[in-house]
Order: C-alpha cells, then sequence, then structure tokens
C-alpha cells in the first residue's frame, strides 16, 4: 500500500492541465490517484494523458475512493461551494480555486463546514507565491517606501482563445472579469499591503468578448483600512498592454513589471530619491510553491500561502467591485469575521 498522500482533482480543467497537476507531482510524498469529470469520457482521456490510476464521472465517486485524502477543485465557479462542502463531509483536505463561491455566504459556509470537519482549506490565489510579489512585500514591510499611500494595478489582458467559453458567456458560472481577474488583484493587494479593502468603486465595460451582461474589461478604486488608495486595470480584451503592479510610499516607489502572471518572471524596481534600483528576485514556480505551503498546512507545519480566509476576503472585495459597477454608487465592504 502507498505511504504517499493521495490527490483527487475535482475537474478536468485547463489549470489542472497547465499547471496544478506538476506542482502536486513535484511535491515528495504525493500522488494524483483520481481525476473526476461530469464527463466519463473526459475523465478517462484526463487519466489515461497523465496516467492517473483512476478516472470516475461523479465527484461522490471520488470522495467515496480511500486513496484521496485531499481534493484540488478546479471546476467552474458555481460549482465550488457544492464540491467544497461535500469533500468536507467526506473528511477530505481542501484547495479551491478563486473565486471561492459566486456569493459571501456561499463562501462563509465553505469555510465553516471545512473548520467544523476538522480539514484544512485554502485558496489558490497563486500570485502570491510569485517571489516577485513577495519581495515587494518584504520591502513594504520593512519600511523601503516609507508609508504606503497609492497602488496601481495593470492586469489587462487578452483572454486566451481556448478559454473564451465559460468565462465569456455564463454569468451564472461566475463569469466575467471582476470574478477571473480582479479577485486575484485584490488578494495580492491584500497581501502587499498586509490591510483590507473597505470601499469600492468602478465602471465595467463589455467591448467584443463578453456576453450576457458579463463584463470583460473593468476599472475601479479601493480605499484600504490603512489608507491607501489602488486603481485597478482588469481586462479580457486588450493584448499589448503588458501587466505590473506599483506600490507608491511618502519615500519611494516601488514597481512590479511583468508580474499579474501565472510565470515565474518580471521584475521589480525600487525608485527613491537617490534613483532607480533593480530589486533581486529568485523566481520560482508559483504553483508548486503554492502547494508546497498547503502540504505544509495539512501536516501541520505550515500556513497556506492564500488561507481560506484569503479567500473569502478577495472575494468580498471583488463583489464589491461588481456591485459599484452595476449599481453605480460607492459600496462599503461587510466587515467580516471568520474563523478558517
Ligand atoms: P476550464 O474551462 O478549462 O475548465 C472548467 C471546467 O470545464 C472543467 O472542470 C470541465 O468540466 C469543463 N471542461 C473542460 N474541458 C472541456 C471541454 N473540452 N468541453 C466541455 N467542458 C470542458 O477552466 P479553467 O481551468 O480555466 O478554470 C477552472 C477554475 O480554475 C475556475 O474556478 C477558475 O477561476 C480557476 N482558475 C484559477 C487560476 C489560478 O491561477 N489560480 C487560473 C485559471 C483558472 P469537468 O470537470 O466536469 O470535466
Amino acid at each position: 500500500m502507498s505511504t504517499s498522500t493521495g490527490w483527487g482533482l475535482i475537474g478536468a480543467s485547463t489549470i489542472a492541465r497547465q499547471h496544478m497537476l506538476a506542482a502536486i507531482r513535484a511535491q515528495a510524498g504525493h500522488e494524483v490517484v483520481s481525476v473526476a469529470s461530469s464527463n466519463a469520457d473526459r475523465a478517462r482521456a484526463f487519466a489515461a494523458e497523465f496516467g492517473i490510476a483512476s478516472a470516475v464521472d461523479s465527484v461522490d465517486a471520488l470522495l467515496a475512493d480511500p486513496a484521496v485524502k485531499v481534493v484540488y477543485i478546479s471546476t467552474t465557479n458555481e460549482l465550488h461551494r457544492q464540491q467544497v462542502l461535500a469533500a468536507a463531509r467526506a473528511g477530505k483536505h481542501v484547495l479551491c480555486e478563486k473565486p471561492l463561491a459566486l456569493t459571501l455566504d456561499d463562501a462563509l459556509a465553505m469555510v465553516k463546514a471545512c473548520r467544523d470537519a476538522g480539514v484544512v482549506m485554502a485558496t489558490n490565489h497563486h500570485l502570491r507565491n510569485a517571489a516577485t510579489h513577495r519581495k515587494m512585500r518584504e520591502l513594504i514591510q520593512s519600511g523601503v517606501i516609507g508609508r504606503p499611500l497609492f497602488a496601481r494595478v495593470f492586469h489587462a489582458v487578452y483572454l486566451p482563445p481556448n478559454l473564451q467559453g465559460w468565462r465569456l458567456d455564463k454569468p451564472q458560472a461566475g463569469g466575467g472579469v471582476i470574478l477571473d481577474i480582479t479577485v486575484h488583484d485584490v488578494d495580492t493587494l491584500r497581501f502587499l499591503l498586509g490591510a483590507e479593502p473597505v470601499e469600492a468603486v468602478g465602471m465595467g465595460q463589455s467591448a467584443y468578448l463578453a456576453q450576457q451582461g458579463l463584463e470583460d474589461g473593468v476599472m475601479a478604486v479601493l480605499r484600504f483600512d490603512n489608507g491607501v488608495l489602488a486603481q485597478l486595470h482588469d481586462a479580457f480584451t486588450v493584448k499589448h498592454a503588458g501587466t505590473g503592479i506599483e506600490i507608491h510610499g511618502d519615500a519611494g516607489s516601488l514597481i512590479g513589471r511583468d508580474v499579474m502572471t501565472q510565470r515565474p518572471i518580471g521584475e521589480v524596481v525600487l525608485r527613491n530619491e537617490s534613483g532607480e534600483h533593480a530589486v533581486p528576485v529568485h523566481h520560482e514556480n508559483l504553483y508548486a510553491r503554492g502547494v508546497a505551503a498547503f502540504c505544509a498546512a495539512m501536516q501541520g507545519t505550515g500556513a497556506p500561502a492564500a488561507t481560506a480566509e484569503d479567500g473569502v476576503r478577495s472575494l468580498a472585495a471583488a463583489l464589491a467591485v461588481a456591485d459599484a459597477c452595476h449599481r453605480g454608487t460607492l459600496v462599503r465592504l461587510p466587515a467580516l469575521s471568520i474563523q478558517g
């Protein structure tokens, strides 16, 4: 009998295929033992392509497998809630994709279910694991830029053709740029600033990809509880803007270029009264690092990079931006008391 910790993949998804399978396999003592898809052929094809022992066509079947100790959930967003609740009932640890859910109540119910079941739950906000963002956080905490005052996030990209599906035409699946990209921006800002967003305004755009009332672009401003104002620009429709994040303080500015990405790339620059200084960073795979932290949390020797609570708080801000866009008004975020 294997002594490895067995993972079940809930969702034969692109992110599992392109990043997470390898990230899990990079962990010593962990193996992927089963994959569940709503479509039996897709499950079998995925398992065959990647050498996974078991392929099943239901979440219940995957959760009934005693070899599965932990699940990675990467289905479309409306399914996360019921799948996390089922996993918690089955006593499996849960690494869930963002956005955790479509509503705050659902996300809170997921956190509670995992807490009550005594399983670890975490959110796959990968950007916290980037060497660039970790270095920027460290420098901000050490006071290098003085008091942070403003942040700007540049995350307007072109949605790859192979992903131009439910994100563009299924509001019921949690499509749209805000739940896809803005939620990541907010999580990254919360990580960098060590502060929580309290107010949001925004305007959405449906330019030429999104349908059914969904946005494929957004500009938003968030106020954080430390006073920082953050400007966000997210899109599925822009091919050549490049990505970045900037934090401006009263003593200096940190500029991250090409850092809002899944890849271990990008650079950090510190600009202050003595000029512009390149900040060395040692890149590593974002997803593998995130899974490693999650594995440590399961073993009781560490904390996830983004906890379940982080997933809830970042979702709350994304929902506030969406609400602000739809209602054309400033939205105050709810006060949250979450015990993960
Ligand atoms: P996909 O569209 O690739 O997969 C979502 C679901 O679509 C799958 O679970 C699968 O259902 C179904 N599906 C897959 N292939 C096909 C097909 N050929 N025909 C019909 N249906 C298919 O989504 P993503 O991988 O892009 O996103 C999944 C989740 O991961 C989302 O929650 C998203 O927000 C998140 N995500 C997170 C990222 C991160 O960096 N943290 C990056 C990208 C996505 P079934 O499982 O039933 O087979």
